[in-house]
């Protein structure tokens, strides 16, 4: 992907994000993910049905990277299965990492595949994804 291609779709989802504003539905999970390394403090509500993530909403403050890498979580996983869900989180991670991933299973979310490049950003890119994770793990 070009750089300029991911710039953008990092700005846009800065800027207009999936999902934002919490719905408070009372059968809804509830997670706070907090980076200390940044001032990145975001709520996560995720309402699982049948096995499936029907609804992840967010809110809170966070920079660029985190608010961006979190509306587009939103958009991957949204009506995924647990496992596909879990799947699609150990791609993003293994991107990250800078080991083999599944492009075409990341999509939109490859943008952030120069994280790595910058340490003090990783932290930012993957937190409000490891967070659901561990929901999903319990
Ligand atoms: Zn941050």
């Amino acid at each position: 992907m070009d750089s300029n291609i991911k710039r953008s779709i990092i700005i846009d989802n800065y800027q207009n994000p999936t999902n934002r504003g919490l719905k408070n539905n009372k059968d809804s999970i509830k997670v706070k993910a907090n980076n200390e390394s940044c001032i990145d403090e975001i709520d996560l509500e995720i309402q699982i049905t049948d096995d499936k993530l029907v609804n992840i909403h967010f809110d809170g403050e966070a920079c660029a990277i985190c608010t961006a890498s979190t509306s587009i979580m939103i958009q991957k996983l949204l009506n995924k299965t647990k496992e596909e869900a879990i799947k699609i989180i150990d791609e993003f991670n293994n991107m990250i990492n800078e080991k083999e991933y599944d492009e075409k299973l990341l999509g939109q979310a490859t943008a952030f595949n120069e994280v790595s490049k910058q340490p003090n950003r990783i932290k930012c890119a993957t937190l409000t994804w490891n967070s659901l994770k561990k929901v999903l793990k319990n």
